[in-house]
C-alpha cells in the first residue's frame, strides 16, 4: 500500500508541471496571436477557461443576449487560428448557440465535449461577401469525397460553407466538424471541436515544450 501511495505521490508531482506547462504553452499561443481575451473565470467543467473580449482572427463570435464567452483555451487558440478561414471566405461574423454547456451527447450519458469547453455550436454567417449565411439553408450536403473535400457546390453561399469546412477540417487543428451530412441532429449548425491542449497533434514542438 505505502509503495502504491509513494507511486501516486511521484505521479501527481511529475504530472503536475507538465499541467502547468500546458496551461503556459497556449496562454503563450494565445499573446502570439493577438487574442483579446482575460483568464478565468473559474468554471466548472473547463479545466483552462478563457473569456474571449474581442475578435477572433478577425471573426466576431455572437450569440443571443449579453451572456459572456467562457471556453477552453485549447478552443479559443484553434478559433483564432482558423479565423482567417471565415475571413478569407467573406464571413466576419459567426453566431453560435452552444459553448460552453455542461450535458450529455444525445441518447448516451457520455459527456458532450460542451461540458469541456472545447466545442462550440455555429448556425449562420455574416459578412461583407454575405448578409447572411445558414447551415440550414446554404449547406449543400453530400459535397466532396477523400480526394476532393471542397467538391462542386451550386452556389456562392454553399461553396463558402464548405471551403471554411475544408479548411477546418484538412488544418489538422480540430478534432473534428460534424455537419449537416453527420446527422439529422445536426441539421442546421457545425459542430466544431478541439482536443484538450495537451493532447494537440498539430501544435509544432516549439509551443508545448517548455
Ligand atoms: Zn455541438
Amino acid at each position: 500500500m505505502r509503495r502504491t501511495l509513494a507511486a501516486l505521490a511521484a505521479t501527481v508531482v511529475l504530472c503536475a508541471p507538465v499541467a502547468a506547462r500546458a496551461a503556459h504553452a497556449c496562454l503563450d499561443a494565445l499573446a502570439a496571436l493577438d487574442v483579446p481575451h482575460r483568464t478565468g473565470p473559474k468554471t466548472k467543467g473547463i479545466v483552462q477557461p478563457i473569456e474571449v473580449t474581442g475578435t477572433l482572427g478577425g471573426v466576431v463570435w455572437r450569440t443571443w443576449g449579453t451572456r459572456a464567452l467562457v471556453l477552453d483555451c485549447s478552443l479559443v487558440e484553434a478559433l483564432a487560428r482558423a479565423g482567417r478561414y471565415f475571413v478569407e471566405a467573406g464571413v466576419t461574423e459567426v453566431f453560435y448557440s452552444s459553448a460552453h454547456q455542461r450535458r450529455n451527447i444525445r441518447g448516451t450519458s457520455r459527456p458532450s465535449s460542451h461540458s469541456y469547453g472545447l466545442a462550440i455550436d455555429a448556425h449562420w454567417f455574416r459578412g461583407p461577401t454575405f448578409e447572411k449565411l445558414t447551415v440550414e439553408d446554404d449547406w449543400e450536403q453530400g459535397l466532396g469525397d477523400g480526394y476532393d473535400c471542397l467538391g462542386q457546390p451550386l452556389t456562392g453561399g454553399g461553396s463558402a460553407l464548405r471551403t471554411v469546412f475544408c479548411r477546418m477540417d484538412r488544418s489538422g487543428t480540430f478534432k473534428h466538424i460534424l455537419t449537416p451530412d453527420y446527422d439529422p441532429d445536426h441539421h442546421n449548425h457545425f459542430h466544431i471541436e478541439v482536443r484538450p491542449w495537451g493532447e494537440r497533434t498539430d501544435l509544432a514542438p516549439a509551443v508545448t515544450s517548455p
